[in-house]
């Protein structure tokens, strides 16, 4: 067993990175083959207030919670909630896969960076915080890992304390719809000034924009005049 243990190490070791989904060879940054690359679930029409995904045949730009009044000044999400972006996702979190982190940051990285100019990208990145003890229960915050990857894309600072979750909120997807708002309102606040007049939220899943609402809240207070949103997928 400990000798299998180290044939695979050394193995790894000479034949180099491997594809985070299939194992294949694959470049180190993103280690993801371009196969599997191809086979993400891509989302390529969305509302550009929110990210909601649009139908393909869709004649607008946003969807009808952000007409007249979009969301967020500008939403990226690189995925539908979908296999096999969720499972990258639910080893991240719960299993620890890191380099599930360092691939899907740079997967989202690419897409930002294609679609919006250097002139309209936000000027500091924002993870979503984990309460204090959320934060100790998993030993790392996945969206700040992924901003991390963020920043070196986009060239621009990740400011993880920046704002801070107050209460220990439970996750919004245990919770009936009806009760989804109530759980996040005053859950975040700023320690100081917003870190720049315009910031990026950046999440890992997005669901219902409440989260995200209730972060852009906060930042609003501590002076940020434009919000854009973030994220690796979008449900
Ligand atoms: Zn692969
Ligand atoms: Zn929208």
């Amino acid at each position: 067993m400990k000798i299998d243990r180290w044939c695979k190490i050394v193995q790894s070791a000479i034949v180099g990175p491997r594809c985070v989904l299939c194992r294949a060879p694959a470049p180190l940054d993103p280690a993801i083959c371009s196969g599997c690359r191809a086979e993400l679930p891509w989302l390529d029409r969305a509302c550009a207030g929110c990210a909601l995904p649009l139908p393909g045949d869709a004649q607008t730009t946003h969807c009808r919670h952000c007409r007249p009044t979009p969301r967020f000044e500008h939403a990226v999400a690189a995925f539908h909630y979908d296999e096999p972006a969720r499972w990258l996702i639910a080893r991240l979190k719960f299993n620890g896969a890191l380099a599930h982190a360092r691939v899907l940051g740079d997967l989202l990285g690419t897409r930002i960076a294609g679609a919006t100019p250097e002139s309209e990208r936000p000027d500091a990145l924002v993870p979503v915080p984990l309460h204090p003890a959320g934060l100790r229960r998993r030993g790392f915050n996945q969206a700040t890992l992924i901003a991390e990857r963020l920043a070196q894309a986009l060239d621009r600072p990740v400011t993880p304390r920046a704002a801070a979750r107050v209460r220990d909120t439970p996750p919004q997807r245990e919770l009936p719809a009806g009760s989804r708002a109530a759980n996040v309102r005053g859950a975040f606040a700023c320690r100081g000034p917003s870190p720049a007049a315009h910031v990026a939220i950046v999440d890992d899943v997005v669901t219902t924009t409440r989260t995200a609402a209730a972060l852009a809240d906060a930042l609003r207070r501590a002076g940020a005049q434009r919000i854009t949103l973030y994220c690796v997928a979008r449900a």
